[in-house]
């Protein structure tokens, strides 16, 4: 058992996100991390691995692979990643019925041992899988939170960046709405160092642009041939987990659970919340156009109906 000295956080599914997120976690030292896999020895492979790279890179965080959760025991924050990838040709619809039971089971063990986690979700479709684990869980709303948005929004700010040739620095990007095809990208609200990208692009290429970061997912599934992308969503949980490590209070689109904002009701979907110590502190409410609105009403709308499959399910 690892000591308690730093915040522990577990990662659940030793796969590429998981692995990648474990690999970040050390190298950035603000955690001790634990990562376990079903898989027998897959996550002691993966953790010794990352143990030999320590003294090259020079951390000190202290890492474990398991595959047992006595050894996740007292975690800050448990990311939970284990799942099923996306196949080529296969939607993320199509993964529901396989990844609500792991979701399920993997939420009572955490359940268990961490019961005052803040419990960060990954597995797709992310919008149900994060329902599961706050279903299973009990846990009060702020406590459990998805994955998506910072994502899809990272994915725009770098089309955006490539297009103009600037800064990823300078892009800032808002995509709202489930994580789905129907994810709600905010070109009103997005800026390259302060400036509305419309006074920047034409429509037409802003379109292309919104288009690719709806696909973004697929392309990379083309791409990859075997498994889905791993780099940029490993980032964007690390920044989340970080965010409420530190209590940064950072304002980032996440799937949170929503009780009338949005005109949502018990539905975890993408909109802009603080993340603190005390995970989503708050959702913040923007005053959407009726377009926007639509397209965001779509979306929940979407979710709702895997929701209501997955009900079923539990
Ligand atoms: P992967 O197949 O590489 O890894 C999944 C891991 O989960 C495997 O190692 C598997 O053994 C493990 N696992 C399965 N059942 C388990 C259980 N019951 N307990 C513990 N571990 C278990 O997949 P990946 O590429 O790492 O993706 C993981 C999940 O994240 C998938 O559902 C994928 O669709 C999703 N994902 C979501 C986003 C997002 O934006 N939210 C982005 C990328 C991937």
């Amino acid at each position: 058992m690892i000591p308690l000295a730093r915040n522990k956080i577990t990662v659940v599914g030793a796969g590429h996100v998981g692995g990648t997120c474990a690999q970040r976690l050390a190298e950035m030292e603000i955690a001790n991390v634990v990562l376990l896999d079903i898989e027998q020895d897959l996550s002691e492979g993966k953790m010794l691995d990352l143990v030999e790279s320590a003294p090259i890179y020079g951390y000190d965080t202290r890492l474990v692979g398991t595959t047992r959760y006595e050894e996740t025991e007292g975690s800050d924050i448990v990311i939970i990643t284990s799942g099923v990838a996306r196949k080529p040709g296969m939607s993320r619809d199509d993964l529901l019925r396989v990844n609500v039971g792991i979701v399920k089971g993997v939420t009572e063990w955490v359940v268990r041992h961490s019961p005052s986690a803040i419990l960060l979700v990954v597995s797709n479709p992310l919008d149900a899988m994060t329902y599961v684990a706050h279903r299973v869980s009990g846990f009060a709303r702020g406590r459990v939170v998805g994955m998506a948005g910072v994502l899809d929004s990272a994915r725009f700010r770098a089309f955006i960046a490539m297009e103009l040739d600037v800064s990823v620095e300078s892009v800032q990007a808002f995509v709202l709405g489930g994580h789905g095809d129907g994810m709600v990208p905010l070109p009103r609200l997005t800026t390259v160092g302060g400036v509305p990208i419309t006074e920047m692009i034409t429509k037409a290429r802003l379109d292309a642009l919104i288009q690719r970061t709806r696909d973004g997912g697929a392309e990379i599934v083309r791409l990859l041939k075997t498994g889905s992308a791993y780099f940029a969503p490993s980032a964007a949980v690390v920044e989340m987990a970080e965010s409420i490590l530190k209590d940064k209070k950072k304002i980032l689109p996440c799937a949170a659970l929503c009780r009338g904002e949005y005109g949502v009701h018990d539905l975890f979907v993408g909109v802009p919340v603080k993340l603190g110590a005390k995970g989503v502190e708050q959702i913040i409410q923007i005053a959407l156009t009726e377009e926007e609105s639509a397209a965001f009403q779509k979306s929940a709308t979407a979710v709702s109906d895997l929701c209501r499959a997955v009900d079923k399910m539990l």
